[in-house]
């Protein structure tokens, strides 16, 4: 197991990466599971005594789920000293370190991401909370773990579909910060793809050394960059932003495919290809770049087509016609909580590992997200 350490402004967080699943004992002073019902299977050593069931899934990220959380914990008499153990997606990891954050004012966290979203994001970097409102996240703290444990053998029942919505996180964290791990996405896509596409296996399944090498190799990266862009930047107050390449476009398209119609890094994905698209236009990307990292896209069955076919779909169902699709989606940009003062910034690239921020006039975007081409 490789271990580090970084620093979160009010203390250090632990991040331990590894193959093997290792579940954390609870300390003397007592602590509590929090896991949903796809994991409860692969977890039956843990005492149900001490643990939360949570139904699985998006719409019971909110304060319910919370309150069943603190009414345990309130239930097993827990301290500050106390252990609160979250195990499973972003869903989880963010609920659970939200339900310590404030238990008490805070008990100890320990996270234990078993999405690949949540071992390359949701898990690392402090941020948690639910949906409150009809909004995402929109209730929360910033509480880092003080230890997070990934154990990548947690991968092997991950469903395709949310594999490949990690995926599409980790192609934009190897285009901002990593150009061994693009070469790896590149190079190695059989394996990945490969590992991603079986199915039926359970976590004690053993897979080829090779797969597990560049299952860690990727998650480690991943985690990585993020430690290092978040120790500089704790609250998101300014370098984080970078983080959202490809998240102007993949949250409109969220909002206009309706929740539910295609995965976050399906969504993420297609939001890459629009970032470089914009930034060619603007002469900022280098076009070879562009073309690399489409030709990614095409490998992993992402479209880098102006017009993603979850929004051709939408527009069809609510009688929006194509051409004016454009138009709705940059409405949905403007709604967007990224916005400042009613403008619309951008995070684009020149090329790997180089990236800019700029405002970008909205008729540059209505020509992304058409179809004319460069
Ligand atoms: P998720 O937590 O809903 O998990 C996806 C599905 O996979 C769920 O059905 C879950 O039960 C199942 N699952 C998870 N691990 C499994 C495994 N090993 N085997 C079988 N099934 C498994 O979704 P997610 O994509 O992991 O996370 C999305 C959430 O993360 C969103 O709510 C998002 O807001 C949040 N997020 C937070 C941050 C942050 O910085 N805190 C960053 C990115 C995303």
């Amino acid at each position: 197991m490789k271990t580090f350490k970084y620093n979160t402004g009010s203390g250090t967080s632990e991040i331990s990466i590894g193959k093997k699943i290792r579940i954390p004992k609870l300390p003397a002073s007592g602590g509590i599971y929090v896991f949903d019902t796809n994991m409860e299977k692969y977890l039956s050593d843990i005492n149900r005594e001490n643990s939360v069931i949570l139904p699985s899934g998006e719409e019971f990220k909110n304060l319910e789920s919370i309150t069943r959380i603190l009414d345990k914990a309130q239930e097993l008499n827990l301290g500050r000293d106390s252990l609160f153990v979250g195990i499973g997606g972003g869903v989880i990891t963010d609920m659970t370190a939200f339900a310590a954050s404030i238990y008490m004012r805070g008990a100890k966290l320990c996270l234990l991401p078993t999405s690949l979203l949540a071992m390359v994001d949701a898990a690392v970097g402090g941020k948690t909370g639910i949906d409150y409102g009809g909004y995402k996240n929109s209730a929360g703290t910033f509480y880092p773990a003080d230890q997070v444990l990934i154990c990548t053998d947690f991968l092997k029942t991950l469903p395709a579909k949310e594999f490949y919505c990690g995926l599409g996180e980790v192609l934009k964290t190897a285009m901002l910060y990593d150009k061994k791990l693009l070469s790896l996405m590149e190079d190695k896509a059989d394996i990945i793809k490969g590992f991603c596409e079986r199915t039926g296996t359970t976590p004690e399944t053993s897979c080829p050394e090779e797969e597990n090498e560049i299952l860690l190799f990727l998650v480690s990266h991943c985690v990585m960059a993020k430690c290092n862009i978040v120790e500089k930047d704790l609250k998101e107050s300014g370098l984080r932003m970078e983080l959202n390449l490809g998240h102007t476009f993949a949250h409109a398209l969220e909002s206009f495919a309706g929740l539910g119609e295609l995965s976050h890094g399906e969504a993420v994905a297609w939001g890459l290809g629009r970032a470089l698209e914009l930034g060619v236009n603007l002469g900022i990307t280098d076009k070879n770049y562009r073309n690399k990292i489409f030709s990614i896209l095409k490998i992993y069955n992402w479209t880098e087509s102006p017009m993603h076919p979850a929004a051709k779909k939408s527009g069809e169902t609510v009688g929006i016609s194509d051409a004016d699709i454009p138009e709705k989606l940059l409405e949905a940009m403007y709604h967007d909580k990224k916005k400042r003062k009613g403008e619309i910034r951008f995070v684009l690239q020149k090329k790997a590992c180089s990236t800019v921020i700029r405002k970008v006039e909205d008729r540059e975007v209505l020509k992304v997200l058409s179809d004319q081409k460069n």
